[in-house]
């Protein structure tokens, strides 16, 4: 038996900022063979570890107001200033995107160094069985067989994307058995698929606008073997739901029938999928003349034709088959409802001393180093809550 101030479940980015904050007598347990191991793999091995226009606005969540005090009180700048101050050269890409120089390993060799440094302690290869409460102390079974007492647990297991990587949906079965309600979980983040529709179109990107439920992003955008991906479509994947059509406009902020217009006046004897190679990718227009059966030349359209394809080409409606689901999703989206949780602490509302942090609620943000931010912000505010205890 083993007792500890704070035991927290998870040594992913959010377990490992609060295990910083919440200090002496905290243990951080984890059923990998190494922690952070999503922050490892994250931002093509670089991780995108926060984003300098980081809001509230940039998150999903069934409460909107509920990320804006956290994320106040331990900001993208903080972050900004611990990487500057572990001497990790980093570069922002685009849109405020923040990514290491070097590789994401640094990121995780920064969190290990201050967990040592606040008198944190890390045990691996270890899951998290049965949980109780006897009105004092947590206590919970590991699978060495162990136990271990805590006054304070914080759940910090993260969501069900990459089960490969060990994610178990966990910490929604902890919740749960606390009386908490579990949102709905669903893949975000995460390519569309399509059938082999796309298929001859493999590898083919532009910049486009794209659409789902309201919402828009310009990005750009990839044909897969499977659908489509890229940044475009993986932030409107969290907007998008089964069933309903994507609108992809791909010339984005240009009139379609003006530049058609335009082309006709020099046109001659062009075949469409030449002249329409001007304006989109050449394997994508030649896609499109044969899929929208369009004529054989520009020069023979007329204003209503052109008008029609503009139309098109402005807003290209498309029905997803599916996405790709756990299996590439970089997050999940619903989890543990904010109703019974602390805006402030990240405490449960039903259970003193019970901790929610990071992924596993239903806090969900864009790509782009939101949901890192998220994890060191939730981290933060329930690893100082700890230490003030
Ligand atoms: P996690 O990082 O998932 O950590 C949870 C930990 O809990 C894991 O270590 C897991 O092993 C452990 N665990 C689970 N169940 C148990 C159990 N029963 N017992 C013991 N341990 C358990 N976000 C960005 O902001 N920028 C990026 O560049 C970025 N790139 C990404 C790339 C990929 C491929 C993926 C999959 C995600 C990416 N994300 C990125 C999202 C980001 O990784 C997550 O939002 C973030 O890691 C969530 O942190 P967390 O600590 O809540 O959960």
């Amino acid at each position: 038996m083993q007792d500890v101030k704070t035991l927290i479940l998870g040594a992913g980015a959010a377990g490992m900022m609060c295990a910083i904050h919440a200090g002496a007598g905290t243990l951080v347990i984890d059923h990998a063979k190494a922690p952070g191991e999503k922050i490892r793999i994250s931002g093509g091995g670089r991780c995108n570890f926060t984003n300098t226009d980081c809001g509230p606005g940039n998150f999903l969540s069934a409460n909107r107001h509920f990320a804006k005090s956290a994320l106040a009180r331990y900001t993208q700048w903080d972050f900004i200033e611990l990487v500057s101050r572990h001497n990790i050269a980093w570069h922002e890409k685009t849109l405020g995107q923040l990514f290491c120089d070097n590789s994401a390993k640094d990121i995780i060799a920064m969190l290990l160094a201050e967990m040592d440094a606040a008198g944190a302690r890390l045990r691996l290869g270890v899951s998290a069985g049965e949980i109780t409460h006897d009105g004092a102390v947590f206590r919970v079974t590991l699978s060495d067989g162990s136990t271990v007492r805590a006054r304070n647990l914080v759940v910090a297991t993260g969501g069900k994307s990459i089960p490969k990587m060990g994610a178990t949906g966990f910490g929604y079965d902890v919740a749960r058995q606390f009386g908490h309600d579990v949102l709905d979980t669903r893949p975000a983040l995460v390519p569309l698929t399509f059938g082999d529709r796309f298929s001859p179109l493999s590898g083919v990107s532009l910049p486009v606008q794209a659409a789902a439920n309201g919402t828009a992003f310009n990005e750009a955008m990839l044909f897969t073997h499977r659908g489509l991906s890229g940044p475009a479509i993986l932030q409107i994947s969290s907007f998008w739901r089964e069933g309903e059509a994507i609108t992809v406009d791909l010339m984005p902020g240009r009139d379609a029938f003006g530049a058609l217009r335009a082309l006709r006046q020099n046109a001659g004897g062009k075949a469409m999928a030449t002249m329409l190679a001007d304006l989109i990718p050449t394997r994508l227009a030649q896609a499109l003349a044969t899929d929208w059966a369009l004529p054989a030349r520009l020069a023979d359209c007329s204003d209503k034709t052109l008008r029609d394809i503009g139309a098109r080409l402005n807003g290209w409606t498309l029905t997803p088959t599916g996405s790709e689901g756990y299996r590439t999703a970089e997050v999940t989206l619903g989890g543990v409802d904010t109703a019974q949780i602390s805006s402030r602490s990240m405490e449960s509302t039903l259970q003193p001393g019970l901790f929610f942090i990071g992924e596993v609620l239903d806090v969900t943000g864009w790509l782009g180093g939101y949901n890192f931010q998220w994890a060191w912000s939730s981290g933060h505010a329930a690893g100082t809550e700890i230490a003030r205890r």
